[in-house]
C-alpha cells in the first residue's frame, strides 16, 4: 500500500501538490492550521501510487511518501 504524510502545520496551502497528483488524491482542508493556511491532506489514500510527484512539487518540503 502507498501513502503520503503531510506536515499540516508547515503547509502553506498553495495547492501545488494536489495539482501535481495524477490521481487527484490530495485536497485542502476547510480548517486553518496554526499559521493561517488551509492545509493539504490525502483524501483518496487508496488511489495513491507513490509516484512522488507531490513530494517533488512541494516548495516547503512538507510531504513524505511511503510504499
Ligand atoms: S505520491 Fe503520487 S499518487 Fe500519491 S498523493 Fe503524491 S502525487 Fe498523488
Ligand atoms: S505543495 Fe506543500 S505547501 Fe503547498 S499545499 Fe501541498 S503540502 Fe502544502
Amino acid at each position: 500500500m502507498a501513502t503520503i504524510k503531510i506536515n499540516h502545520e508547515r503547509c502553506k496551502g498553495c495547492g501545488l501538490c494536489g495539482n501535481a497528483c495524477p490521481n487527484k488524491c490530495i485536497s485542502l482542508s476547510k480548517q486553518f492550521n496554526k499559521i493561517g493556511y488551509h492545509w493539504a491532506f490525502i483524501e483518496k489514500e487508496d488511489d495513491c501510487i507513490a509516484c512522488g510527484f507531490c513530494y517533488l512539487t512541494c516548495p516547503d518540503f512538507c510531504i513524505e511518501v511511503y510504499k
